[in-house]
């Protein structure tokens, strides 16, 4: 395990296998990740937290992804963070919708491992965050990414 934090990454989503699936995939790879399952509480925790990346599930209750993609980007602190959008129900355009949003990339639930990871690694090295060598800790569990969509 890494003893430099190589990126603070924020996750929103409302179900408890993909938090603990996403923040253990965040953390063995050297970043620190916090958790919110509120997305009622996702603004204040950015504005707290000042993460490197914030990836966010659509399917959220009470606040959509797409409408906290839209509070972020409206921040002016929280503009410039990249966004990586999870969802599980996409239909033809919503990528495009999501990007205009302002999510820089998005990946379908269930996720795979690797385009999780790469697509993290792409956004932060693109933000001009570290990120060291990718790939180097794959945990290589595919059979741990097929969790139930929410
Ligand atoms: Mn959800």
């Amino acid at each position: 395990m890494e003893s430099i934090v190589l990126a603070k990454i924020l996750v929103v989503e409302d179900n408890a296998l993909n938090i603990k699936l996403f923040c253990d995939l965040l953390t063995a790879h050297g970043h620190e990740a916090e958790a919110v399952t509120d997305s009622r509480e996702a603004l204040d925790a950015a504005r707290a937290f000042k993460p490197d990346l914030v990836i966010t599930d659509i399917q959220l209750p009470h606040i959509s992804g797409l409408e906290l993609i839209e509070l972020l980007k409206a921040d002016s602190d929280l503009a410039h963070v990249p966004i990586m959008a999870v969802t599980a129900y996409a239909a033809s355009g919503d990528e495009e919708r999501f990007r205009a949003a302002g999510a820089q990339a998005y990946v379908s639930k269930p996720i795979s491992v690797v385009r999780f990871v790469e697509s993290v690694s792409e956004l932060l090295e693109s933000a001009g965050v570290p990120v060291g060598s990718a790939g180097e800790h794959e945990q290589g569990d595919a059979a741990s990414a097929q969790e139930p969509p929410t």
